[in-house]
């Protein structure tokens, strides 16, 4: 039997999230997108409200929620805005590689206070020289005695300049690929530890992005993520959990796009008439809710997938490239349809479009999600007209 149905918790989680995009984001988004300073504020609201830190356990204090309901709140925030929803949902994000690797102690040690006040977790695989090729990492960790010493760069650290802790990944000196990569958490206060200026960005500008600099950094060993050298499964574990968060960015902003798009529709002439009447735009309006809603049924089923423990590594990257591409174009349509004047920084279609493009790039890119799927196809997918075929 197949349910679409939200429960009454997951209706109320909703309409709460979205009650706090309306009344906290939407009044303050265009300040902090003209500003790019950082949004604590905002942040320190959703905190009190139980709108952050989603994921974490009830045994440590956090919300004990599912990758679903996270799903519900994000799709709400990020229709107000993208770049204080990618902030927001960054403690998921860094907590993801503990919660999948971590011991009970780890979980407490390291999550447990940032349930107790607003304190910020950050992640990075990224680096200046790769971001797609994971196992090609380069920042590396020796261990010395009790301690792991790191070196090198990580790059585009999302809320990297406020963070207190860094779920991250390091190969051990000597070793290549996937062999040797190290999942550990550092304390941003480590020396060594070096934190760059935040990166000027074209959207979600009220996120913050930074390069950190690991330069002998000292980390003792018990931060170490399940076994030395065998961490790149604990990466690849998390992009499974975040992809489907990613694709409800994506149905959020698509959604406020269209409305947008709709409303302009209704009330914009031309040759003597709303350009609603006109059937060009009824259409694109008609593709911008046929991509809302299967982005929004591909992402519920990945994150359902993920809740219920279930391998959902395709179903995530399905739900991510389709949400995030169909997210594009729906973002490009509205701001067509406001022509001219959706090319100014007066309307939001123009914020919506900017912020869109990250998106197809971060978690993976569209193509990285298409690799992942095509190598499925091409070796695990069983064909239905097997012996037919042969
Ligand atoms: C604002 C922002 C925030 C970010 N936050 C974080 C964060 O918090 N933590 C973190 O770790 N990272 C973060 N990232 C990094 C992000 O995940 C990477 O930018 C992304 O994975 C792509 O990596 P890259 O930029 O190195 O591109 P590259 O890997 O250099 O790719 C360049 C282009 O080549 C394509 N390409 C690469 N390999 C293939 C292939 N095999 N087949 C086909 N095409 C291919 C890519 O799709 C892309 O179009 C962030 C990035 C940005 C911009």
């Amino acid at each position: 039997m197949i349910d679409f149905s939200l429960t009454e918790e997951q209706k109320k989680l909703q309409l709460k999230a979205r009650e706090f995009a309306i009344n906290e984001i939407i009044p303050i988004s265009r300040k902090y997108d003209q500003s790019g300073e950082f949004p604590q504020d905002v942040l320190q609201k959703a905190f009190d409200q139980g709108l952050m830190n989603t994921i974490f356990p009830k045994k440590i204090g956090g919300p004990g929620l599912g990758i679903l309901d996270t799903c519900l709140i994000v799709e709400e925030t990020a229709a107000a805005d993208p770049g204080i929803t990618t902030s927001l949902f960054d403690n998921c994000l860094g907590a993801e590689p503990i919660l999948i690797g971590g011991t009970k102690e780890q979980i407490n040690r390291f999550l447990k206070p940032l349930t107790e006040e607003l304190k910020f977790i950050a992640f990075a695989t990224s680096e200046p020289g790769m971001g797609s090729d994971v196992a090609g990492l380069t920042a590396t960790a020796r261990v010395e005695g009790d301690e792991l010493i790191l070196n090198g760069r990580k790059m585009w650290v999302t809320n990297g300049g406020v963070a207190s802790l860094l779920s991250t990944f390091c190969r051990l000196e000597g070793t290549k690929r996937h062999e040797g990569i190290t999942g550990i958490v550092v304390p941003m206060n480590t020396e060594g530890v070096k934190v760059g200026k935040p990166i000027p960005k074209m959207g979600h500008r009220a996120s913050n992005t930074v390069m950190v600099r690991f330069d002998e950094a000292r980390v003792p060993l018990e931060n170490i993520l399940g076994e030395l050298g065998k961490g790149f499964p604990i990466a690849i574990q998390t992009f499974a959990h975040t992809r489907p968060t990613i694709g409800a960015f994506a149905c959020g902003m698509a959604r406020a796009s269209m409305e947008y798009a709709i409303a302009y529709a209704k009330r914009r002439k031309a040759f003597d008439s709303k350009i609603a009447n006109f059937q060009a735009i009824q259409f694109m309006i008609a593709d911008m809710k046929i991509n809302v809603d299967a982005a929004r049924l591909l992402t519920w089923k990945a994150a359902w997938e993920a809740d219920q423990g279930r391998d959902n590594t395709i179903s995530a990257s399905i739900a991510k490239a389709f949400a995030t591409d169909s997210g594009m174009k729906t973002a490009s349509d509205a701001l067509q349809i406001f022509g001219g004047y959706g090319y100014t920084t007066n309307y939001l279609v123009e914020k919506l479009f900017r912020d869109a493009k990250l998106y197809q790039i971060y978690e993976g890119t569209s193509q990285i999600q298409r690799m992942v799927i095509g190598r499925y196809m091409l070796s695990r997918y069983t064909p239905i007209f097997d012996k037919t075929l042969t």
